[in-house]
């Protein structure tokens, strides 16, 4: 069913007690649908007050007036929306918000699916997906990170870059059309070399957007790291000193973390998606023995290894064998990285540098103390390694998802083709259909040419009432 020319109803505040409530209604004739709930109480009806100013009144449901409260009426196209849109304010308890949504719907409004204020935004032009998406992330976000990194891309931070990038191909593509119409004449005021240079500018301009989603991934989404080390190196303990409290049990007892602990925490700029595992040796215990195989396998899934050792002890073969086993995952998945974090540096340190990097290649190697809770060196090496420090998270365009990310490489393979023609010498007409496949890519990011699919799937990650 086409719902566009329907009036459609939320609560737009979350579930629970509150001091208010905020209901939308919008769609045409909101205003209308709203005037059989809501009585001004200076008796004239909604329609005749200015627009965008809040009116006082009476809210009636089906057994007579149930409260009173604001109505505000927006009317097409200066609304969120886009279309009339009408919000009451009313207490916010949580049967009373249900009983004037019920009556909203009984004067005529359809229950609004999640996301769909926001999708008819979208559909009458009011945002692109950009911004769209960078609302989800603004009510999701959990760390001030995020929601700079938010706040800029719904500024349109990323949406502006696209368009520039997209109005440069378009320029390319009709100076290489007229290449191809009029190569030996005077029309062509571009020559073919300055056609590559341009196209290869793109292609950079391309690949450095692309490679902001490090960045963006690591601030929004979280790195995905697990704490691993043999037992009693002081796993669980960095676990509570990074999450800022006690969230694992510590003691000297070998074996007392049996399964994985997750937690998300942020750490300067990143986000953490954190695993705090099972101590990695040849546990006798079956359920132990689970915990380690378990740990085993988070190494090869985790983009970060923090791989603890105990600093006031010698290394020994338990070391040893948790390292085998960093090798082993390092091979299957080549990208993962590697901080060996010395603790208890509170101690005296009895081994140095140089043998951590015997048992790991390449390691970046960190000494703190975990006990001491402060775990600012560590912080600022990961910072180092996953965040562009060039990158200013509250301005740049930044690319913050996987759907703008493929795209964008799509993007850049075009590119890299019609490089290849162009570069030939005799195909600039392939090269031209290149670059349009690649404008295609380019403008399905802001939702110019994208299907209805992806389209749904986006704003069904919304709740209802957004
Ligand atoms: P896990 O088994 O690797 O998770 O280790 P725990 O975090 O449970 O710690 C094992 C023992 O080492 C406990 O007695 C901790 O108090 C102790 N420990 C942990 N971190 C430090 C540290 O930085 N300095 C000192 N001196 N002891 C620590």
């Amino acid at each position: 069913m086409n719902r566009l020319g329907s009036v459609i109803a939320a609560v737009s505040t979350p579930p629970g007690k509150g001091g208010i409530a905020v209901i939308r209604i919008s769609g045409p004739g909101a205003a209308d649908i709203t005037d059989k709930v809501f009585r001004p109480k200076n008796e004239k009806s909604l329609l005749s007050h200015a627009p965008r100013t809040a009116v006082y009144g009476d809210i009636a449901g089906e057994d007579g007036i149930i409260d009173d409260g604001l109505a505000v009426y927006f009317p097409a196209p200066n609304s969120y929306t886009g279309e009339d849109t009408v919000e009451i304010s009313c207490h916010g308890g949580i049967l009373l918000t249900q009983l004037v949504l019920e009556a909203v719907f009984a004067a005529g409004a359809l229950p609004a699916e999640p996301g769909e204020f926001t999708k008819r935004a979208y559909i009458s032009g009011k945002l692109g997906l950009i911004k769209a998406e960078s609302v989800i992330d603004l009510i999701d976000a959990e760390s001030r990170e995020s929601v700079k990194l938010a706040s800029s891309q719904s500024r349109g931070a990323l949406s502006g870059k696209i368009d520039d990038i997209y109005n440069k191909m378009k320029q390319l593509l009709s100076s290489i059309y007229a290449y191809i119409d009029f190569p030996d004449e005077d029309l062509t005021d571009v020559p073919g070399s300055e056609l590559l240079s341009r196209l290869s500018d793109i292609r950079n301009e391309v690949d450095s957007l692309a490679s902001t989603w490090k960045t963006g991934r690591a601030v929004k989404d979280g790195i995905s790291a697990c704490i691993a080390g043999k037992p009693n190196v002081g796993k669980s303990s960095l676990l509570n000193a990074l999450l800022g409290y006690d969230r694992a049990i510590v003691t000297d007892i070998a074996g007392t973390t049996r399964d994985i602990v997750s937690e998300k925490v942020s750490l300067g700029r990143a986000s953490l998606k954190l695993s705090d595992t099972a101590g990695i040796h040849k546990a006798e215990d079956i359920v132990e023995r689970i915990g380690v195989d378990r740990a085993v396998e988070e190494l090869e899934k985790s983009e970060l290894i923090l791989a603890v050792f105990d600093g006031s002890q010698p290394l020994d073969s338990a070391d040893s064998e948790f390292a085998f086993h960093i090798g082993a995952a390092r091979k299957n998945n080549p990208s993962v990285r590697v901080i060996a974090v010395i603790n208890k540096s509170d101690l005296p340190a009895v081994f140095n540098d140089s043998e951590i990097k015997k048992l790991i290649e390449d390691a970046e190697i960190i000494r703190l103390s975990a006990c001491s809770g402060n775990v600012t060196t560590l912080a600022e090496l990961i910072d180092r390694m996953f965040i562009d420090g060039s990158l200013d998270l509250s301005n740049d365009a930044i690319i913050s998802n996987a759907r703008q990310y493929a795209a964008l490489i799509r993007a850049r393979e075009d590119l890299d083709s019609a490089l290849k023609s162009l570069k030939s010498g005799f195909t600039q007409d392939i090269a031209g259909l290149d670059v349009e496949h690649a404008m295609s890519n380019i403008s399905e990011i802001d939702g110019l040419s994208v299907s209805e699919d992806i389209v749904d799937d986006i704003f069904h990650r919304f709740c209802v009432g957004k």
